[in-house]
Order: C-alpha cells, then structure tokens, then sequence
C-alpha cells in the first residue's frame, strides 16, 4: 500500500513547523509498513489532484495567503471535486481560511476559493497560544498553538472539537476547526498531528479507506512521546488555572 501526499506551497504556508505534519505522516506510515511519497507544489506549479490520497495546507501570513489563494483559484474546480470525492485535506490557519468564502483583513478582502462556505474577518486583538480541544472523535484532547487575528465563522458545520483552553474558531462559540467529509480545517500549528497522534492516523485511514476500501484500521502504536507532548501541553494549561485559582 502507499499513500501520495500533496504538500502545497511550501515556501509560503509554513508558520509554526507545519510542514512537521508531513514528516508525521510518513513516519506514521513507515511504522506501519506502508510507502509515502511527498509531493511539493511550489507557486504556479499544475496540481494533480487526481494523483494525491492527502494535501496539506499549512499556515500563512496574510500576504502569502493572497498569492496561494490566487494560484489555487486556477485549479479551484479540481481541488473541489477532490474534497467532494473524500479527498483528505488537512488545512491549517491560513489554508483553512482560505478554503472559506472571504477573509477579510484590516486592509483588504481575500476572496477564498469558497469550498466550505464559511467565512473570516480580522478582529482587533490576535488570538494567541497554547490551546487545547476535547472532541468526541478523538480519546485523548487534541492539542495545539495558535496566533491568528482572523475570525472563523463555521455556520452549522460540525466543529473539530469545543475548545477547554483557548480560543479556537472566533473566541466566542467555544468551537475549534471544522470537519467537512475527509477535510480537517484547524487553526492548530506545533505542527499539529505529531502531539495528536489520533488525528493524525485518523486522517491516513481516511486516505486508505478512500484509495483502498473496506475498513483501514492501522496498527496501533504506543505513541509514548506523542502522549508525554500531549499532555504536557494539557497540564501547563491546567497549572495556568490553578494559579489563576489561588491567586
Ligand atoms: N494570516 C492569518 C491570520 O492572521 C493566518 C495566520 C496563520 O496562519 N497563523 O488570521
């Protein structure tokens, strides 16, 4: 078996070690015995999304995701009937705004490609920091870095998970990420997958179910280190409370 994945733009959606999903990836399925290949599509670049099992989007500076947004609006119609096929697409901060209708910024309105129909605005103040979700799919509480000023507003598409730390979508629904078909959109940076080693075989079972069919159940791992940085993230926050608390 041997899953493609799509790592797109690279050199302008990388904040925060994002492209460490990747390595996550392929590391996740090397244990396993099953093949990776990464693909890098720089800006211009012809995607052939017929050829991928997986894209990943990562973050941006407003600047960045304006040119990305551009490129990829030749290759809209694409992308969207890979997303509507099952396509799995994990897209973080600025590639899950632009998967939206509009970001809106303080100086200027980025059209998205409008394949989830939910939109962003820039607040005043950035949202920043160490935040941590609790979501029905996942055993453990799914982890993560955050610093974006946009808002996500997600309509009544199911979130990736309630926020117990943080501030997530728009600070004020209490819902972090979306989930639409195989599509995880997050404002989770780290990177992500390797402290949520449950998202991340989630999505490559997604990948292999939708390559392969039948039900793709990978071999489970001890994950000692991965839950070690779970839940060092999960107690600072704690500590942080309790402080609060006391004082
Ligand atoms: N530029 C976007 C924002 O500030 C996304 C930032 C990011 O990807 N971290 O909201």
């Amino acid at each position: 078996m041997k899953l493609t994945i799509g790592h797109l733009y690279p050199d302008m959606l990388n904040l925060y070690g994002d492209h460490g999903n990747i390595r996550c990836m392929e590391k996740r399925l090397a244990w396993r015995g099953i093949q990776a290949e990464t693909k890098q599509f720089l800006a211009g670049e012809k995607i052939d999304f017929s050829r991928l099992d997986v894209v990943l989007l990562g973050g941006g500076a407003d600047r960045e995701q304006e040119l990305v947004c551009r490129y990829l609006k030749k290759q809209v119609q694409e992308f969207r009937d890979y997303v509507e096929d099952g396509g799995v697409v994990l897209a973080v901060c600025g590639g899950y705004q632009l998967l939206g209708n509009y970001y809106k910024t303080e100086r200027t309105t980025i059209e998205g490609l409008g394949i989830l129909d939910i939109d962003t605005e820039c607040g005043k103040e950035r949202l920043t920091g160490n935040i941590v979700l609790r979501s029905p799919l996942f055993v453990n509480p799914i982890v993560g870095f955050e610093n974006h000023g946009g808002r996500t507003f997600i309509g009544n598409y199911p979130p990736l998970g309630t926020v117990v730390w943080g501030h997530g979508n728009c600070d004020s629904s209490g819902e972090e990420g979306i989930l639409y078909k195989n599509v995880i959109g997050t404002y989770l940076h780290g990177p992500l997958l390797p402290k949520n080693p449950e998202v991340c075989d989630y999505l490559l079972e997604a990948a292999l179910k939708r390559k392969y069919g039948g039900v793709q159940k990978l071999q489970r791992l001890t994950d000692e280190l991965e839950h070690e940085a779970n839940r060092y993230i999960v107690n600072l926050q704690n500590r942080r409370i309790s402080k609060c608390l006391i004082l």
